[in-house]
């Protein structure tokens, strides 16, 4: 264990009833976790660990489930914004890359999505095309139902082996309750889950056409997508079919199915530019608040809510986040 100056009484109180874990000696004191996030932002936590193996993983999450010890699961922190007070509570980033490539694939959840497209791509397996372009865990996908250009992981899930009452078990993707960039483990109070592995349904098809497939939607996102430190899009694009059809300059296809981009309103309604400290609204993709350098989470949180006030006022439409706020706020 690594050393510090003071630990808290709770965390002391944790790491006794962690005693038995077979790793102990890898858990640190105090990490920041800033260094976590792709928006280079958040203090530090009580207690951190990186698993890199399956087994461990899994054991860690029954004993703190078991324990009730309040505990957070990081993925590559891609779709976080954690606050400059960080989290009282223990991190667990899970970094386990097992991997079982098939028709039916089988991978940890630590494995990294993009790096997951290119292994079942090389093997004739299409389905993760739209994965290109997504920075995160198969597991932080899983609990966002991250998606692009109409695709959702949710649709290729067979199965999930996840802890859950400190026990491990299968589950079918309905136990997810998968909703547009949503499910279960989203939700506010939720009982804790830690998903430790999923089974993939993927289709053989040609190599080169998937590739040409990822390479079409890849440039499709490098047009549009900034280069700064950020979270991705920020906030959930809005099913509004009145509002849709409303809007002018809309493209027909969406218009149709009611939908109306996050993006689409925030810069009808001037946001992009705006800035708070060091984090600004980019001026290339409305709904991406980025890191200029030196923005804390308060500075981005911030901005947020009065880009978000800025939409209410002119469009009565309450945009919701798509990052996931963590940690001590106000
Ligand atoms: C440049 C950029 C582009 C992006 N483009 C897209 C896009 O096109 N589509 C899209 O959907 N998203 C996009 N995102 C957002 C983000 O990459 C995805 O949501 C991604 O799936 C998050 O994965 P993560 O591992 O980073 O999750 P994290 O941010 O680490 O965690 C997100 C949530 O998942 C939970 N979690 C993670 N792993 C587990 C687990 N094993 N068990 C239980 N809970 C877990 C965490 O506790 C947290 O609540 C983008 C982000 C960036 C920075």
């Amino acid at each position: 264990m690594s050393e510090m100056s003071s630990t808290s009484q709770e965390a002391e109180e944790w790491l006794h009833c962690l005693s038995g874990f077979s790793d102990l000696e890898h858990i640190h004191l105090n990490e920041p976790l800033s260094r976590y996030t792709t928006l280079r932002v958040g203090g530090p936590c009580d207690l951190f660990y990186s698993a890199h193996n399956t087994r461990l993983f899994a054991e860690l999450a029954i004993l703190v489930q078991k324990c009730k010890i309040p505990h957070f699961i990081l993925g590559d922190g891609s779709n976080i914004c954690v606050s400059d007070r960080g989290i009282r509570a223990f991190v667990i980033r899970n970094k386990c890359r097992d991997l079982q490539v098939g028709e039916l694939t089988r991978v940890a959840t630590g494995y990294p999505m993009m790096d997951l497209f290119l292994r079942t791509a090389q093997a004739g397996l299409s389905g993760l095309e739209f994965a290109v372009g997504i920075p995160g865990s198969v597991g932080g996908a899983l609990v966002s139902n991250a998606g692009a250009y109409r695709y959702n992981i949710c649709e290729l899930v067979e199965t999930i082996e996840v802890v859950e009452d400190a026990e491990l078990k299968e589950v079918g993707p309905e136990w997810m309750g998968f909703a547009y960039r949503d499910s279960r483990l989203r939700h506010h109070g939720a009982p804790p889950a830690t998903l430790i592995s999923t089974t993939l349904r993927l289709k053989p098809d040609d190599r080169t056409a998937i590739f040409r497939r990822a390479r079409d939607l890849q440039n499709q996102r490098i047009s549009k997508q900034p280069w700064y430190a950020s979270a991705g899009s920020f906030f959930k694009n809005v099913y509004n079919v009145e509002l849709a059809q409303r809007l002018e300059g809309l493209p027909g296809a969406m218009r149709e199915a009611g939908v109306v981009p996050a993006g689409y309103l925030l810069s009808a309604c001037g946001c992009k530019g705006m800035r708070q400290g060091g984090a600004v609204v980019s001026s290339r993709h409305a709904n991406f608040i980025i890191n200029r350098g030196g923005a804390t989470a308060d500075d981005i949180r911030n901005l947020a809510e009065t880009v978000k006030d800025r939409v209410w006022r002119q469009y009565n439409v309450r945009l919701e986040e798509e990052v996931i706020y963590v940690g001590d706020w106000d």
